[in-house]
């Protein structure tokens, strides 16, 4: 909420019909005449990922390692378990000690609500020892979990198919696939693995035994899948391995070079891999047993460390749309804009990518931020636009993400009321051209067109 005094504006309001007569009895009235123009209602943006800003900046996982007061991001899950019509088997809607419900809220709590999701180990590994990838603790993000849905249909239960069972649970309501990431259990014995529904990220899983802790640094390992993370260790037999092909070999955007030691004295198994990028200048090499670490993507019991470009990944994940086909975003909680740790643009940029944001954002003096795609914020959201800064939607669209809240608009510096016969021409901060919007704001903003 705006602690300042009301701003006054000068300018002629082209305000869309959908803002409604709600944003008329709000704040910011003017004195002036408020023209009513409806804008065009749908962009037409150009989301070519192709800008600067874009490859040099907000693709980079590093540019997304959280830092010590960033705001935490929540992950929705719901938990969909496809039993026996009996409570027999895994899980069971009754008191069993292993397998009953009080079983599976006890496992579900080791990784949700910021226990074991949230926060990273130190790295510890049996190679390289002294490797220093730096140490961050919080990383930032959090899991929680909407619903427990149960669904006794013993042949679902015991069948390796997952379009089947996302097909069953949208039949019984469209609501649950889209409530949280779906986390589908049952019990095809099945590998564990990430699939997908509809262009969404969803887990499908049997958890066929009752060790705890296993059951914990797998979970955890599936939806740091989801999150676009691979395997530390070398991708026998599918899932993605991040040394090997994910287009991240050595020195590439992408390449984790703070989980993968360079000249690593314990490189001896590449001869695994499938496929073998050009490490060349590294030297470096997947983890393989006996030379393994508690990396989270890595296959051992007890793995809780993230390093700090996995935790950008992950952070990249809830930003951009970028794991074709296993989008995630849209599980994110609804949360307020963080008002006090902004992106700042201090350098004109423009925004050719679709992006959803946790944090205000500032436009230094000077600078001019040109959407050209999608810009989503989070609830009372504001860009504040710096004295000479300039915001241009340019076929884009600045809306909100969130369902439960709008954004609050965009703030412009206090302009001086006009005195009669003063013939100074006002600044324009906003423009909006080729069929731009700004959705879902709560303010009332001075916005110039062009047609
Ligand atoms: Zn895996």
């Amino acid at each position: 909420m705006y602690k300042t005094a009301p701003l006054k504006f000068i300018f002629i309001f082209l305000m869309s019909l959908l803002f409604s007569k709600k944003l008329f009895s709000q704040r910011y009235i003017s004195s002036e005449t408020i023209q009513m123009v409806q804008p065009t209602p749908t962009a037409s943006p150009s989301c070519i990922n192709e800008s600067n800003a874009y490859k040099k900046k907000y693709s980079q996982q590093s540019f997304y390692i959280p830092k010590k007061n960033d705001p935490v991001i929540t992950l929705k899950i719901t938990i969909h378990i496809f039993k026996p019509i009996s409570d027999s088997g895994r899980w069971q809607m009754d008191n069993n000690k292993l397998n009953g419900t009080a079983a599976l809220s006890s496992m579900m709590d080791s990784i949700t609500n910021g226990h074991q999701e949230r926060y990273s180990a130190k790295r510890s590994a049996t190679y390289a020892k002294d490797f220093n990838s730096p140490h961050i603790r919080d990383s930032k993000i959090k899991y929680e979990i909407t619903n427990v849905y149960f669904y006794p249909e013993p042949n679902l239960y015991a069948l390796y198919n997952d379009q089947a069972l996302f097909e069953y649970i949208e039949k019984i309501d469209p609501k649950r696939i889209e409530e949280g990431m779906p986390l589908v259990i049952n019990g095809s014995n099945g590998p564990g693995h990430l699939s997908s529904y509809k262009g969404a990220a969803a887990i499908v899983t049997t958890i066929g035994n009752g060790d705890p802790i296993f059951a914990r640094s797998h979970l955890l390992h599936e939806i740091g899948h989801a999150f676009g993370l691979g395997h530390t260790y070398v991708n026998t037999s599918g899932g993605g391995s991040d040394w090997q092909n994910f287009g991240g070999a050595c020195g590439s955007d992408d390449y984790l070079s703070d989980v993968f030691p360079n000249n690593n004295p314990a490189c001896q198994n590449e001869g695994q891999a499938t496929f073998k990028p050009t490490n060349a200048p590294c030297m470096s090499c997947f983890e393989s047993s006996p030379d393994t670490s508690n990396n989270l993507m890595g296959g051992q019991r007890y793995n809780l460390w993230m390093s700090p470009l996995q935790m950008g990944r992950r952070i990249r994940s809830v930003h951009l749309n970028a794991n074709a086909g296993r989008n995630l975003r849209q599980f994110v909680k609804d949360m307020e804009s963080d008002h006090k740790n902004v992106w700042t643009i201090s350098k004109s940029e423009g925004w050719d990518f679709d992006i959803q944001l946790y944090k205000d954002i500032v436009v230094k003096a000077g600078a001019t931020l040109t959407v050209k795609c999608k810009v989503a914020m989070a609830i009372d959201g504001k860009i504040k636009l710096e004295s000479g800064a300039k915001l241009i939607v340019d076929g884009g669209e600045i809306t909100s993400w969130c369902k439960s809240g709008s954004w609050e608009g965009v703030q412009t510096p206090a302009i001086k009321k006009k005195k009669k016969g003063d013939k100074k021409v006002a600044p324009v901060y906003i423009t909006v051209i080729n069929g731009g919007a700004i959705n879902k704001a709560k303010m009332q903003m001075p916005i110039t067109t062009t047609k």
